[in-house]
């Protein structure tokens, strides 16, 4: 089984596929989590492009994603496609709506369409877990600290990302399998909703 987390910054994928992890290994299955962008060597370019240490165009660190997913499933040390073939459930933190969501105003949509059509090919996910959570809320979960111009810009930007998942989501394929669990409640409150969606939609 694959399940992917979805949401905005902030919105608890991290916390929530932690969580999720434990209670699938309870019941005595072998999980694997993961996440993009990943560990790997295009994964460390990118990071090193978004936080500026390196210059990166924003469509070329766009190329680097489909590129560093494409990696992520084939890469034959810790790639998904083989865990999921030695029967490992894998959970990831984010995949190819994550594109859909973040990268096509620079792009656009066609393009980042085109360049993840290999990873859709590939794999998609048994379930997507989209957590949906207000940017303000995110932004306040997310900012500690931090200016009143910083948090801003993060609101703004946070708001059109929220925007374009819900456009991927209308626009996705009728096979995809894809559930918006309501991410505003209590760390425990939520992962007993992502708990339920995952028994409703994976034990049958
Ligand atoms: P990012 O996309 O930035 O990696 P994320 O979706 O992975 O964010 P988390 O890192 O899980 O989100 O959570 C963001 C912050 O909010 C963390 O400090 C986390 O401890 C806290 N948090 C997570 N879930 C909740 C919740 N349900 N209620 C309150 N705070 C939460
Ligand atoms: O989920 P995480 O916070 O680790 O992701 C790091 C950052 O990478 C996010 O803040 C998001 O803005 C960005 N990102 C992106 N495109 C993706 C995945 C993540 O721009 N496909
Ligand atoms: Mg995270």
């Amino acid at each position: 089984r694959f399940i992917v987390f979805e949401g905005i910054d902030g919105s608890g994928k991290t916390t929530q596929a932690q969580i999720l992890a434990n209670r699938i290994r309870e019941a005595g299955r072998i999980v694997h989590v993961t996440s993009e962008p990943t560990n790997s060597p295009i994964g460390n370019l990118i990071r090193q492009g978004m936080t500026g240490r390196i210059q990166l165009d924003d469509r070329v660190i766009a190329a680097l994603f489909a590129a560093d997913r494409i990696d992520h499933l084939t890469n034959h040390t810790d790639g998904i496609l083989d865990l999921l073939a030695s029967g490992c459930t894998v959970i990831s933190d984010r995949y190819y709506f994550s594109s859909y969501a973040y990268h096509t105003d620079y792009t656009g949509q066609a393009w980042v369409k085109h360049a993840n059509a290999i990873a859709e090919g590939l794999l998609r996910a048994d379930l997507t877990i989209y957590l949906d959570i207000s940017p303000d809320i995110a932004v306040e979960r997310l900012s500690k600290g931090r200016s009143f111009q910083e948090r801003y810009e993060r609101l703004d930007r946070l708001v059109s990302v929220r925007n374009s998942y819900e456009q991927a989501f209308r626009d996705a394929d009728d096979t995809e399998n894809i559930v918006i669990v309501d991410g505003h409640g209590d760390v425990e409150s939520t992962s007993k909703s992502v708990w339920a969606v995952v028994e409703q939609h994976l034990t049958a």
